[in-house]
């Protein structure tokens, strides 16, 4: 075969049933290619094996039904509800459907349609179908290209019963259908052209149990029966997964290879002298990751670790140590927090801790202005300043260090890959350590930071006490007041905390504002503050600081503490529309108090009817890597990270719910290969090469960032 006559690689236009107007829908869904059609897969199957013969439904029953629309209209019903009706014929007979109040149905489901609908079969002047859902299977007015090879009519009247129809992510003026009629078209050619080419070696296939790839795309577009899915879809999977992980492995040997880092081999005067300081012993999960830590650093590769944590488990002490090491090999050593706040937080908690060690944090945020800031960028430049803390207001512009060591991100999943990509541009490659105290599953940090090594503290310090958490409705709400009012006449501190109600942060502060005041009124005999994100930085800082300092005693909140705050003394959180965080914010919120020596309490209130699914699990468990678990099986991966994080997005074909199992495996052979053969230059492994050159080359494109 030669290039030119490729319908694989050739345009999509030149497709049967396609042209040039049709070729523009499909860019829209980034089909390119007669190669991108064939891994345009279905997103869900309609099952029309298990529909019922129209002729024996029975009331009372939940019936799949599949049929032409042989009638249909608009009636209008006493209540002036207006209810859509269509009458379906199937082979045995036909049965009335009715959409109440769905008028405009009647634009879209025309006479001759072919319908899959499902629902509960009612009395109604005869046995009536209400569906729940519907799906149109072919249009009587179906065109099947524009050569006419097949109608959609012809296609739709084969045998429906028996059949498993595929439905594929459509566009704008690109209907379901039309792309299924373009598939159904070309598919022998394109899998023809295919052949037995695969980029998975059969062996590893035979390994796996999984389908060749041509078998995988003829089954996931035609399934000869539902049960015959799913292996293929994990063959696709597994593909995706290995190809990702290739592109970490070599991300990470590269940077390994190329970069030059610092290998911190002084001898360790001020490590030792902290672990000495400590009033408390390092856990076991402390001690393994900063050995992991030490050993990273020993190296002359730059580092690129994530130190990954739950709430109060220590990652403080054990970055503290790091950076430690670095000052005295003579570096500096850096620390960038998401928030002004949590900046300055780090700049007292480091004080405290390295102060006797003579380590002094010079702060470098956007609020530190005029002689300040001139007086810490000149002791950054001359590299008096040893230990920096800031925000993203160090890899600005005009901050030059004069001898990088090591840079440590907290909290990276709102901050740090585009932060690890500046750095690396900058020229400099200090050994970075990444912090998350979101516990995110290990699937997920294998595909989001593949390229990253991974230190795990999955042990909390001894002698914590369990947090204890009620999910509550609105008619608790007295009763918990009543409580949080004991708990401050007690001498305790306690959080309210209200979710963000906007996006816009002046609706979110004047709702907060609300709800500051009335709060206010409920406990007067208390100092009640008010936080949110639109007050000063020197507000906010004002505000902390009396909460601090325990002269004032309840602090009305929005989510802008999450991160922020560190008192012992606190033991209520109290948090409103709980539905409206993620479990991982939640989580995250939950860990603001317990951390002194009383017993606390975390009162979740549920905005809805009944506390969801999620809430419950947070009620239930403690353990933030568990509930990272939950999370990605309630709300599915695309959701877990909302916008902020591409990584998940890049998944197409995976499910890590599913597929951990091969993303492990994926990861494993990613590696040998690329510890192998860095280049990918040998023979075995130059298709390898070649599909990552051509299809995942993009996706590389966001990994160049180490
Ligand atoms: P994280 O940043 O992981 O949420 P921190 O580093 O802030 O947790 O630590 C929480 C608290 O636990 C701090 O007060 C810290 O001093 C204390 N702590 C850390 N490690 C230990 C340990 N091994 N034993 C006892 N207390 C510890
Ligand atoms: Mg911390």
């Amino acid at each position: 075969m030669t290039p030119g006559q490729s319908i694989l690689r050739g345009p999509v236009q030149y497709l049967k049933g396609v042209g040039p107007r049709r070729a523009e829908r499909f860019a829209q869904l980034d089909v390119h290619t007669g190669g991108d059609l064939l891994y345009h897969l279905p997103y869900r199957y309609e099952d029309a094996t298990t529909v019922d013969p129209i002729a024996n439904l029975k009331v009372g029953q939940d019936a799949t039904v599949i049929g032409r629309v042989v009638s249909k209209g608009v009636i209008p019903t006493r209540r002036r509800l207006r209810v859509f009706r269509a009458v379906l014929r199937d082979e045995s007979g036909h049965i009335e459907c009715a959409w109440p109040g769905r008028p405009w149905l009647d634009r879209t489901i025309d006479k001759g349609d072919l319908l899959l609908a499902a629902g509960p079969v009612r009395f109604y002047h005869g046995r009536q179908l209400q569906p729940r859902e519907h799906t149109v299977l072919a249009r009587a007015s179906d065109d099947g290209g524009t050569d006419g090879g097949t109608d959609g009519g012809a296609s739709g009247e084969r045998p429906a019963a028996g059949r498993v129809f595929p439905v594929y992510p459509a566009t704008q003026g690109l209907t379901h259908r039309q792309v299924r009629a373009v598939v159904e078209l070309n598919l022998s050619r394109l899998l023809a052209e295919l052949g037995d080419d695969d980029p998975i070696p059969r062996a590893w296939l035979k390994d796996l149990s999984l389908p060749p790839l041509a078998e995988a795309l003829r089954t996931l577009h035609r399934p000869p029966g539902i049960d015959r899915v799913e292996p293929s879809q994990r063959r696709l999977a597994f593909e995706e997964l290995f190809f990702l992980q290739l592109l970490h492995a070599r991300a990470r040997a590269r940077l390994r290879h190329e970069v030059r880092g610092v290998a911190f081999d002084a001898p360790p005067t001020l490590t030792r002298a902290l672990l000495k300081a400590l009033p408390f012993q390092l856990t076991g999960a402390q001690r393994q990751s900063w050995t992991e830590i030490e050993a990273d650093m020993h190296r002359p590769m730059p580092m690129n670790r994530l130190l990954q944590g739950d709430v109060g488990s220590g990652k403080t002490v054990v970055a503290a140590l790091a950076m430690l090491k670095a000052i005295e090999a003579g570096r500096q050593a850096a620390i960038m927090a998401p928030t002004e706040l949590l900046a300055e937080q780090h700049q007292r908690t480091l004080g405290e801790l390295l102060g006797p060690l003579d380590v002094e944090p010079v702060l470098l945020t956007g609020s530190v202005t005029g002689k300040a800031r001139q007086d810490a960028l000149q002791r950054i430049g001359d590299g008096r300043a040893r230990l920096v803390v800031g925000t993203h207001a160090l890899i600005q512009s005009g901050v030059d260090f004069a001898s990088p060591g090591l840079v440590v991100i907290d909290e990276q999943h709102r901050f740090g890959v585009e932060q690890r990509r500046k750095l690396r541009e900058s020229g400099q490659a200090p050994d970075a350590l990444v912090m998350s105290a979101t516990p995110i599953p290990r699937s997920l940090a294998l595909v989001i930071y593949g390229d990253l090594d991974l230190s795990v503290i999955d042990e909390l310090p001894p002698g914590r006490r369990k947090i204890r958490t009620a999910v509550r409705g609105p008619e608790s709400r007295e009763g918990a007041f009543d409580f949080l009012g004991e708990q401050l006449a007690a001498g305790h501190q306690a959080y309210v905390v209200y979710p963000l109600v906007e996006e816009s942060e002046t609706l979110e502060a004047r709702a907060a504002t609300v709800m500051f005041e009335r709060l206010q009124a409920c406990f007067a005999d208390f100092t009640v503050r008010l936080l949110h994100g639109r007050l000063s930085s020197a507000e906010k800082e004002e505000a902390m600081r009396g909460f601090l300092a325990g002269d004032t005693q309840l602090l009305v909140a929005t989510t802008v503490i999450e991160v922020g705050i560190d008192v012992p003394n606190a033991t209520v959180m109290l948090i409103e529309d709980a539905e409206r965080f993620g479990l991982a914010q939640l989580h995250q919120l939950r860990g603001r108090v317990g951390r002194g020596a009383e017993q606390s309490y975390c009162i979740v209130f549920h905005g809805t009817a009944e506390p969801s699914e999620r809430l419950l699990a947070f009620e239930k468990t403690s353990d933030g890597f568990k509930l990272a678990e939950d999370d990605l099986r309630i709300r599915g991966q695309g959701d877990l990270f909302g916008k902020e994080q591409h990584g998940a997005a890049l998944l197409k074909f995976a499910r890590l719910d599913r597929d951990h199992d091969l993303l492990e495996d994926a990861r494993r052979r990613a590696r040998d290969i690329v510890h192998a053969d860095p280049g990918l230059k040998k023979p075995a492994h130059r298709a390898l090469r070649h599909e990552l050159d051509v299809r995942y080359a993009q996706r590389e494109a966001l990994y160049q960032v180490g």
